[in-house]
């Protein structure tokens, strides 16, 4: 009895933890595997994958469902064009600061220096895909499609379309009105249950990740590494703090408290679409905002903001011209601000998108394309802290907007106990 009463009890000492307790712990035990097993804590990986799977099942109809659900409990138009507008800006003015940061500090440190790096041949400028193509595409031609391969900036078109349709013919469409509400709800459930997985599922991605980034990969680019993890921390406590204190008068520390679980999940899958529905469920759940709000501004943000990815793109910019000892002018930071940003609106949220964005900055300002090479066997550690920056942003946004529009439940936003 008393021996089978010791074994259970760590079980039921760990039942009773808080959700975002169980996370961390699966965080800190999963980077002490990878760093005991090295490449052999990758046989964790189906764990992992299931985790990813579980979530990622859960993005197209969450994305789809509580936008619509979002958008028909704003029945007034202009409030709709408003939260828009307020979104949009706020999404820019803090990618510009984090492009600013990132070359901040990428010339502060000066983590290139001294590396003596040679380019093959110098790099043609590549054209970024023109405006119009991109906006043409946003419309799907097919909305099944646009399911079938989760191309989430498609779906969004397609629900706002549906969801302000249901506005303009009132009575006739609150079946489907009720109809989505009673999804969306039941598709929060579904969050809910998934992320019962998540201190698994984190714990068995970080041991695979430790685990095969060895020492000797890490270390001859630890220095650009450690500037890009201290411009994104301070990029998040400072503009994002600063913002919420100054323009919100909100508390940053119950917004950071309430938003744990949103980034450790980030920061372990590397993907913000990902990490979407865990960020709606802090969003409601934590932080107070409204279902019509969190439904509306996350998805937005999930795909085209940003900040994390765009702080990335700022150092090693600079990074890759001081390794090839290439001078930059003032034409040419200018130009990279002004990519950086273009491009961290087009990066997929999804693992490694920005390295694939980055080549885009580079031939911009005709930096050599080695430089991608170059950062690929760490872009993974990079991409956990960019990552979580790209969902910590959004959800500060969401607050604010929230806030602003009388659409954030103070009283659970203020609350210690946070889930
Ligand atoms: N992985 C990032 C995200 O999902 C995008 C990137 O690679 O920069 O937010």
């Amino acid at each position: 009895m008393t021996a089978i009463s010791s074994l259970t009890a760590p079980l039921r000492l760990w039942a009773r933890l808080p959700l975002w307790q169980q996370i961390v712990t699966g965080l800190v035990l999963g980077v002490l595997v990878g760093m005991t097993f090295g490449k052999d804590a990758l046989s964790l990986a189906p764990l992992g994958q299931l985790f990813l799977n579980a979530i990622k099942m859960l993005i197209v109809p969450l994305v789809f469902v509580s936008l619509v659900a979002g958008i028909t409990s704003m029945r007034d138009t202009s409030k709709l064009g408003r939260i828009s507008a307020k979104t949009i800006a706020i999404y820019m003015v803090t990618t510009a600061f984090a492009v600013s940061i990132g070359l901040l500090f990428g010339g502060l440190f000066s983590p290139g220096e001294g590396l003596n790096m040679v380019a093959a041949e110098a790099a043609s400028a590549a054209q970024a895909p023109a405006l119009i193509d991109t906006l043409v595409a946003m419309v799907p031609s097919n909305p099944v499609n646009a399911f079938a391969q989760g191309n989430v900036l498609q779906i969004i078109v397609f629900a706002i379309g549906l969801g302000v349709s249901m506005n303009l013919i009132g009575e006739k469409a609150e079946p489907a009105i009720k109809l989505f509400n009673s999804l969306a709800e039941t598709l929060y459930k579904l969050t809910d249950l998934v992320m019962r997985l998540a201190p698994y599922g984190v714990f068995a991605l970080i041991a695979g990740v430790v685990g095969s980034h060895g020492a000797e990969v890490l270390l001859p680019l630890a220095e650009v590494i450690g500037v890009i993890y201290l411009a994104s921390i301070v990029h998040v406590l400072l503009v994002y703090g600063g913002l919420l204190s100054l323009l919100a008068r909100l508390n940053p520390l119950r917004f950071f408290q309430g938003i744990l679980d949103a980034l450790v999940v980030a920061f372990s899958t590397s993907s913000s679409s990902g990490t979407l529905p865990v960020s709606i469920e802090c969003a409601r759940k934590n932080l107070g905002v409204s279902e019509g709000v969190a439904g509306f501004v996350l998805p937005v943000g999930a795909t085209i903001n940003m900040d994390g990815t765009a702080i990335y793109q700022g150092v090693l910019a600079l990074f890759i011209a001081q390794a090839f000892g290439i001078d930059l002018n003032a034409g040419q930071y200018l130009m990279i601000i002004l990519t950086a940003t273009l491009a961290s609106i087009g990066t997929a949220g999804v693992p490694g998108a920005g390295l694939i964005m980055l080549g885009l900055v580079l031939s911009s300002v005709g930096l050599p394309l080695e430089g991608v090479a170059l950062i690929a066997g760490i872009d993974r550690i990079l991409d956990m802290a960019r990552t979580t920056v790209n969902v910590a942003g959004d959800l500060m946004t969401t607050t604010l907007v929230g806030r602003s529009e009388n659409e954030l439940d103070l009283d659970i936003y203020n609350s210690s106990d946070k889930e």
